[in-house]
């Protein structure tokens, strides 16, 4: 049974890989500053509540909980009003990297799922350093990861998985899991939980730095996960909870830096809040019934630094699966996140367009019955279009006559390619995720049969 499930896994693998190597023409219509790479921020039971100039955050019994000051976490252009629907750990941190509100850790792992599969098919590499939300299928997507193995702020454990890395980042995450002991000696209390924050941020800053050095031209795309807010936030009480966020204020600051001067878009966000029964509560909560649906809970920030977004508040409601489309957008990449229901945040300060095409169409924009632009590719990005414009697209050449006209309130997609024909991906997307359920049925008969 197991050697079977083992073929099945082997096949899923295989029908996994992209089949067709796809190349991308890309048409800038106006000079663009775009990011080189990108850092994804998420910092584990960070709820805006508590630092949002907005919010004034309450107990579960109404009464008024202390803030804390936070300016470094002012930058850049602020979502005011984000939430997440579930404030559980690895379902939101499925959220944030599937823009899927339904994602669970399983769907981080099906094909074309994520935002590390468009990164990665567009020449990224995928790097990280986390504390929480590094299970197996999160770790799974990324090319070299620096993971803590357990969630011990007494004994942590750092591990590195390495799949595809460029040279000389092992020796550096190596090196900070060896530097780690030095930042806990002789901590206490919430000091413990800070210096291991604070190891988080100097390691991921490590690896960006090296990266910027060693390999300039290669892009990168960074996750990192802080976990002692969290952890904080469960173990103590409110005040040592607002203690670690204006910790985590002043330790972030390297990394701002380094994002700043180095053309990094660094988006910060967080998977879930946190909240007290009342103030000076002794431990805090967040995924059970009594927490979950307190907006001190589900009310997460979500912050862009960026080179071709706009600055300021960003009014309105959004979602946490808003945020991996809005990532994507400001990395110019086209939204091809398989599961997504999220929109992305209109931030960015110009309009792309994405054509997902046979490299057999000719794929021209138009303005004003003029032609701008024509290309064939698989896949073709008309970027730094002026916001509300309005432009036709056109594609034609081997039985294709396709006319469309747009409105660019923001990015806009389209996928030429008809099903059945030339789209196998999505088909061995389909037939993948089959096998994947058919190995999960397939092993919890199995425990139930030893359990019976
Ligand atoms: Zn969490």
């Amino acid at each position: 049974m197991k050697k079977t499930l083992f073929v099945i896994k082997l096949l899923i693998l295989f029908i996994s890989m992209p089949v067709t190597v796809s190349a991308v023409s890309e048409i800038s219509l106006s000079k663009i500053d775009r990011p080189q790479n990108a850092i994804l921020f998420i910092v584990d039971g960070f709820g805006s509540s508590y630092f949002y100039p907005e919010y004034s955050p309450e107990g579960l019994d109404g009464s008024a909980l202390v803030k804390a000051r936070a300016g470094n976490f002012s930058f850049g252009a602020r979502v005011a009003d984000i939430r997440t629907g579930r404030p559980v750990t690895g379902i939101a941190h499925s959220m944030i990297v599937t823009g899927f509100s339904d994602a669970f850790e399983e769907t981080v792992g099906y094909p074309d799922a994520t935002i590390f599969d468009v990164t990665r098919e567009h020449g990224f590499v995928n790097l990280a350093v986390m504390q929480t939300g590094d299970f197996i299928n999160m770790r799974n997507e990324q090319d070299i990861i620096l993971y803590a193995e357990n969630n011990s702020v007494e004994d942590p454990l750092m591990t590195i998985q390495a799949e595809k890395a460029p040279p000389g980042i092992y020796d550096v995450m190596y090196e900070w899991k060896m530097k780690l002991p030095a930042y806990m000696n002789k901590t206490k209390g919430v000091g413990k939980y800070i210096a291991l924050n604070r190891w988080g941020i100097d390691s991921a800053n490590a690896v960006a730095t090296e990266m910027i050095k060693k390999h300039p031209s290669q892009r990168f795309f960074l996750t990192m996960n802080i976990g002692e807010i969290d952890s904080g936030g469960h173990n103590m009480g409110d005040d040592d909870y607002v203690k670690l966020i204006e910790a985590l204020d002043a330790d972030f600051y390297p990394i701002y830096r380094t994002a700043l001067e180095n053309n990094i878009a660094l988006f910060v966000t967080a998977d879930h809040g946190m909240s007290f029964a009342t103030l000076n509560a002794r431990r805090g909560g967040h995924s059970s019934d009594k927490y979950s649906t307190k907006l001190e809970s589900v009310r997460i920030p979500f912050i862009i630094l960026s080179p071709n977004t706009v600055t300021g508040v960003i009014a309105g409601e959004y979602g946490q699966e808003d945020i991996a489309p809005t990532l994507l957008s400001v990395l110019d990449l086209p939204s091809n996140l398989q599961y997504s229901d999220g929109n992305a945040i209109n931030i960015k300060k110009y309009a792309s367009v994405f054509v997902r095409s046979d490299p057999k169409y000719k794929v021209s924009l138009w303005n004003n019955g003029q032609k701008v632009s024509e290309r064939s590719d698989s896949e073709v990005i008309f970027s730094g279009l002026p916001l509300n414009s309005s432009y036709t697209i056109k594609a034609t050449g081997n039985g294709i006559n396709f006319e469309e006209k747009v409105s660019l309130d923001s990015d806009k997609q389209f996928n030429l390619i008809k099903p059945g024909r030339g789209s196998s991906i999505s088909n061995r997307g389909l037939i993948a995720i089959i096998l994947i359920l058919i190995v999960n049925i397939t092993g919890i008969l199995i425990i139930k049969r030893i359990k019976d």
